[in-house]
This record gives structure tokens, C-alpha cells and sequence, in this order.
């Protein structure tokens, strides 16, 4: 008798257990769910995510298991549900194993276009010479684009075009720039390639240690990678190798800001008076876009940054973030919880924050009450220096004591720069 309630108990604990848990992992998702919907469309990425049919959904979980990047995906309710689905980069595992065909990956949603460039086989816009490739072109992952790139360089080889200080000038040194680089250089065209940031691209923004599915892809002049998956780190040191290991031009620090036709060639202008030209322009500038700016004095200096990476590296430091929304309200958070700063102060030019996810909304005004983050709203940056930053506002002005800034409102997309030089862009909305 003993023998069976023992055997009960071993079998009613892990399951009691199990469900306890389950329930509260669904009530969990179902609230991350709940503000997703909340927030409309500004939660779904503008590139390549999943929709999923609710009506053929099974509920097998196949497609949150299958996913590399985890937490976009959950069950609630019986149907999987995309929860994050800002987080999601477009690998389309979920797509492969679901095993009823309820999802589809797609551009934008019903409500909320996406614009992208209207592009010819070979990567070409509307404006000749002008070449668009990688996440920019709607297709992100880096094997993607690195095929891109060698293809568009390809093609820039055949069609003939030279000329200008560079016959080729690649905007943009994430994977489908140093690619469509490397295949210009091995076919011996002029290229400079040049990054409003540092070599590398996106990949550099990668969360510490993150497992990168990469798959196998040639980089002409350097090599084929074998390897499937590798570390942030791994990838970066790969990057490193190709800068060292070939003979590629490269300009860091120049962010493009207008192309013009001149004669045969086209005017690439870049900050602080930069002018290059060139026949060709492959433009790889991911989605990122550029951050927007103060404009005040002392932006310019080092303590400045426009996202954080690592919480950690702001330690025991005094760091004020600047804005109203998610972005500006996460890393605050983010500051408080894993930087284990100094203090944290969060400006913002009106006064009540933007239109939040619910929990960050919920974990703010409890920080804000409990003086983990000193809100000064309604106030605007009048000056940053290196020990303190003036703000303005209908108190007058105050003085934050701080050794770091970050400054987080908004960007301008990469599309508005294309629609400048002409290039015909189509808009997709929901579009498979
Ligand atoms: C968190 C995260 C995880 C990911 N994980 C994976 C993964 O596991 N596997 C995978 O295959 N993919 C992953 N991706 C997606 C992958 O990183 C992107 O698809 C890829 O980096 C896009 O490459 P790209 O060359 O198009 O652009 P990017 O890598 O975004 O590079 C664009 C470059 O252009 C520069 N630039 C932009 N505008 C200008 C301008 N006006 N002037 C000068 N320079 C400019 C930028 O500074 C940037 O360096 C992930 C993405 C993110 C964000």
C-alpha cells in the first residue's frame, strides 16, 4: 500500500509541479501578448516576420521550439501567438516546422506599410548604378546577404559602368557590404567602402555571447565559412580577420547623407563636408537607420551614446538617459537592473512619458516612485559637458551631475534617404 502512495506521490509532485508552472508560463505569455496587442502594429518588425493563421493552428508548440532566437513565439490559449515579435530577425525555422502550414512570413502588416526599394534581379534600383542589397532590400540574415552583395557586385562587374574617385563606393559594412566589397575587389574595381559607424554593421550590436545561426557562405577573396552557428564574439573576430587579411579601403565615421547624378558618375556626400564619387553605389545599410540628434553643445563628446549594449559598462557611473519612449524607457530600466549605476535620470521633453509597453510602463513609475530613476519631464538638454548636463524647462534650469549620456529619440529610416536620391520604392502591406 505504502509502495503505491509512493508511487502516487512521485508521479502527482513533479506533475502538480509541472502544471503550476505551465500555468503561470501562460498567464505570463498571455499578458506579453495582451500588450503586444495594445500597442498595434508599432510591436511587428518592419522586416520579414511570421503571421499565423489561428484557424489551422494546432497548438504543437513545433514553431516555438524551432526558433533560434526564443521569447517570440508562445502558446496561449492553445494557438501560438508572436509575443515579441520585434525581436524576431526572420529566420523562418517556425515557418519550416510548423506542421500545418499555419504560418507565413511576411512584410509589414495590413494596417502598417512597408517601403521597399523596387529592385531589378540583380539588385539594381530605379536609378542606374544605384544597387540596394541586404536587410535594406527587405531580405535580412547574414548568408542572405552576403549572397546579395556578391551578386550585386557581380552585376556591377558585367554592366560596365566606371569612373568618379572610386568606381564603386559600398555604403554600409554589415554582411551584404563587405560582401558585394570583397567581390569588387576580387574582380579589381576601385571601392571604398564607408559606415556612418564602425566596420562590421549590425552584427556588432548583437547581444553579448549570442548564438548566431549563420549557415555556410563565401566571401569572395577570403574564404567559405563552414560554420553554422558561432558566437557574437566568433563573428566579430571573423570580421576583424577579413578587415586584416584583405586589401579593402574602408572610411569609418561617414554617414551618407544625400547622392546627386553628375555627368556619368554619382556625388556621394557624407557628414562634415565629406564628397566622394563614384559610377557605381551599392547601398547596404540595414534597417538600424540613423539615430536622431540633440543638436546641443557637448553632444559631440565621448560620454554620449545613441543605444546601450551593455548595461554593465555604465558600473557605478552617474548616466541620464534622454526620451520618451520604449526604447529610452527600457534602457533605464536595463540601467537599474543589470548596470548597477551610480544613479540613472531620465529626461524627457514633455511631461508624461509616451505611449509604453505595459510592463515597462508598470516597472518605470515604480522605479520613478521608489527614486531609482530621477524623471525630469518636461525638461530639454540645453548643454552636455563632461561632468554634468543643463537642462531647460518651466522650472528654469537645472544641473544633472552625470558621467554618461544616452540619448534615445527616435531615427530617421533608411527609406528616406532612398526616396531623396529618386529610387522608386514599393510599398508591401502584410504581403508574403
Ligand atoms: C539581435 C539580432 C540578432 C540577429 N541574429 C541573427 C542570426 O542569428 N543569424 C542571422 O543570420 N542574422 C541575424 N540577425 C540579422 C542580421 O544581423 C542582419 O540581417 C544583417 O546584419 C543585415 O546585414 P546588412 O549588411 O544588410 O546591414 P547591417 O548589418 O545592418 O549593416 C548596415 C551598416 O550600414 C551602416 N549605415 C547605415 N546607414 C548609413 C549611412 N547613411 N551612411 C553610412 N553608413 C550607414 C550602419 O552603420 C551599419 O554598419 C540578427 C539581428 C539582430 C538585430
Amino acid at each position: 500500500m505504502n509502495v503505491v502512495v509512493l508511487m502516487i506521490l512521485a508521479a502527482a509532485v513533479p506533475y502538480a509541479a509541472w502544471s503550476y508552472w505551465d500555468k503561470k508560463r501562460q498567464a505570463r505569455n498571455a499578458m506579453r501578448h495582451e500588450e503586444a496587442q495594445q500597442l498595434g502594429d508599432d510591436i511587428f518588425p518592419i522586416t520579414l516576420h511570421p503571421e499565423i493563421d489561428l484557424d489551422k493552428c494546432i497548438g504543437s508548440g513545433a514553431c516555438i521550439r524551432a526558433c533560434p532566437e526564443k521569447d517570440i513565439l508562445a502558446i496561449t490559449d492553445g494557438r501560438a501567438r508572436l509575443i515579441n515579435p520585434l525581436a524576431c530577425v526572420g529566420h523562418s525555422a517556425c515557418m519550416s516546422a510548423c506542421p500545418v502550414g499555419a504560418i507565413k512570413l511576411i512584410y509589414g502588416t495590413a494596417t502598417r506599410g512597408v517601403e521597399l526599394p523596387k529592385l531589378s534581379p540583380h539588385y539594381e534600383t530605379s536609378q542606374r548604378g544605384i544597387y540596394v542589397v541586404g536587410e535594406l532590400s527587405g531580405m535580412g540574415l547574414i548568408r542572405n546577404c552576403v549572397e546579395q552583395g556578391r551578386q550585386a557586385a557581380t552585376a556591377i562587374v558585367k554592366e560596365g559602368r566606371r569612373g568618379g574617385d572610386y568606381d564603386a563606393i559600398v555604403v554600409g559594412s554589415g554582411p551584404s557590404g563587405t560582401a558585394a566589397a570583397l567581390q569588387l575587389e576580387a574582380y579589381n574595381i576601385r571601392t571604398l567602402v564607408v559606415d556612418q559607424t564602425a566596420w562590421g554593421g549590425t552584427i556588432a550590436h548583437y547581444p553579448r555571447a549570442k548564438v548566431v545561426m549563420t549557415g555556410s557562405f563565401e566571401l569572395p577573396g577570403y574564404g567559405t565559412v563552414r560554420k553554422r552557428t558561432m558566437s557574437k564574439e566568433q563573428l566579430l573576430e571573423l570580421w576583424r580577420d577579413i578587415r586584416a587579411r584583405t586589401q579593402l579601403h574602408i572610411e569609418e565615421g561617414v554617414r551618407v547623407e544625400a547622392i546627386h547624378a553628375e555627368g556619368n558618375v554619382w556625388r556621394v556626400v557624407g557628414t562634415n563636408g565629406w564628397v566622394k564619387r563614384a559610377a557605381n553605389v551599392v547601398l547596404a545599410l540595414g534597417r538600424r537607420g540613423a539615430p536622431n540628434t540633440l543638436g546641443v553643445p557637448g553632444e559631440e563628446l565621448p560620454m554620449v551614446a545613441y543605444r546601450v549594449l551593455e548595461p554593465q559598462v555604465y558600473r557605478d557611473k552617474h548616466v541620464l538617459v534622454v526620451g520618451g519612449g520604449n526604447a529610452a524607457a527600457d534602457n533605464a530600466i536595463a540601467l537599474v537592473e543589470q548596470g548597477h549605476c551610480a544613479s540613472v535620470s531620465l529626461s524627457y521633453r514633455r511631461t508624461e512619458l509616451g505611449r509604453l509597453r505595459g510592463l515597462v510602463r508598470n516597472k518605470i513609475d515604480k522605479m520613478f516612485r521608489s527614486g531609482q530613476i530621477t524623471p525630469y519631464l518636461g525638461t530639454e538638454v540645453a548643454e552636455i559637458h563632461r561632468d554634468r548636463v543643463i537642462l531647460r524647462g518651466a522650472r528654469g534650469t537645472e544641473t544633472v551631475p552625470c558621467d554618461a549620456v544616452i540619448i534615445q529619440i527616435g531615427g530617421r529610416a533608411p527609406s528616406e534617404l532612398l526616396r531623396t536620391i529618386g529610387i522608386e520604392l514599393v510599398e508591401k502591406r502584410g504581403a508574403a
